[in-house]
């Protein structure tokens, strides 16, 4: 019998040399009634370095109650090593500044290295307008000189948009120069890769390298969630086992590819009953086109089991739930159709990896 992930508490699993922390567990823009579940985010520890993924809303008072974010300005973002963004939509990015501007706040003062942020590169063209034909108004282009900018640049524009700030910390606090602080990347995709934005986002391909520290190796994957592109799974290896997390995506193959044996694969979840009823044959505003649409770029319940037991996976862990007030008995309908272990992920839910320090 293969080994199972339990949730455990912050004290139990930081006897484990490798966790993950799940910060905030909804997905999706809206402030969901009746759920205090914080926007998506998740943390990896392995020894006492951080590596975060996505800076959904409210990441950061999570990282602090999660005990691994800063103590009496001692120990916190000093300790945090990379930064990864799944994907450019807002409810994975919105408190993205946070990060950059709080971070010489928060304990990353003196920091011995620049913290990596690596994400999306430019989209590099549009995405058609949906449903053109039934549009009486087609939207004018946002910022034509740069429509799909990537990680790169939409933090130089964010930088300079705090510009005042970032030159009175520096200048009347003799704060650390921002610019040490951080070191930004666009993940470029491999060059065999069939690159289309607007046809097929996800070409056969194999997981390729993104990072690599003594601690964890992290490997990446396009996944389905069109017509954001690229949109990226993520898998980290480290010395305990294997962590993938999928970032938002529909069912698709390179999902299974990179999940393949990992011991705890993170995996977004949406309830098809709420999109029905926003959208579905007897709702106010039917719109078949659409829900095939949503369907297209996110998981179902029913869906999300058979692409964990395809690839394997000992624990699946349910995150970014939208929406985010669905009760956790029709989650645990993820079941269905997978053997292994399910989880419904929670907000400050740990899990530890390989064995526990017996002190
Ligand atoms: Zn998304």
């Amino acid at each position: 019998m293969s080994s199972q992930y339990v949730p455990l508490t912050a004290e139990q699993a930081a006897k484990h040399r490798t966790r993950v922390t799940l910060l905030g567990t909804a997905g999706g823009p809206p402030w969901w009634d009746g759920s205090d579940r914080s926007g998506i985010s998740t943390a990896i520890t392995v020894n006492d370095s951080v590596y975060l993924i996505d800076c959904g809303e409210g990441w950061g008072p999570q990282f602090r109650k999660s005990g691994l974010g800063p103590a009496g300005f001692q120990k916190g973002l000093d300790n945090m090593r990379a930064v990864f963004i799944t994907h450019h939509h807002s409810d994975h990015m919105v408190d993205y500044p946070n990060l950059l501007l709080l971070a010489w706040h928060n304990g990353s003062d003196g920091l011995q290295r620049p913290i990596k942020v690596i994400g999306p590169g430019d989209r590099g063209t549009l995405p058609p307008i949906f449903a053109e034909e039934k549009r009486e108004h087609l939207p004018e282009v946002f910022n034509p000189d740069s429509p799909t900018p990537g990680l790169v640049e939409s933090t130089e524009r964010l930088l300079q948009a705090y510009a005042l700030d970032i030159n009175d910390r520096m200048r009347d606090n003799a704060k650390q120069d921002l610019r040490e602080i951080f070191e930004f990347e666009d993940i470029q995709l491999p060059a065999d890769t069939g690159r289309d934005p607007n046809g097929d986002p996800t070409p056969a391909m194999e997981p390729f390298e993104i990072y690599r520290d003594e601690n964890v190796r992290v490997s990446a994957i396009l996944v389905d969630h069109r017509p954001v592109f690229p949109a990226f799974a993520f898998r980290f290896d480290t010395p305990d086992g294997s962590i993938v997390i999928s970032g938002d995506t529909g069912v698709c193959r390179n999902l299974v590819r990179i999940s393949e044996g990992a011991d705890i694969l993170l995996h977004e979840c949406i309830d098809m009953d709420w999109v029905d009823g926003l959208m579905g044959p007897d709702s106010p505003k039917p719109d078949p086109n659409l829900m095939q649409h949503m369907l297209a770029a996110h998981t179902a319940i029913e869906q999300v089991g058979p692409q964990a037991e395809a690839a394997g996976v000992k624990t699946l862990v349910l995150t970014h739930l939208v929406p985010g007030n669905t009760p956790v008995e029709k989650w645990e309908k993820a079941q269905v159709g997978f053997s292994g272990n399910l989880v419904v992920g929670e907000d400050l839910m740990h899990f530890g990896l390989g064995a526990a320090a017996n002190s």
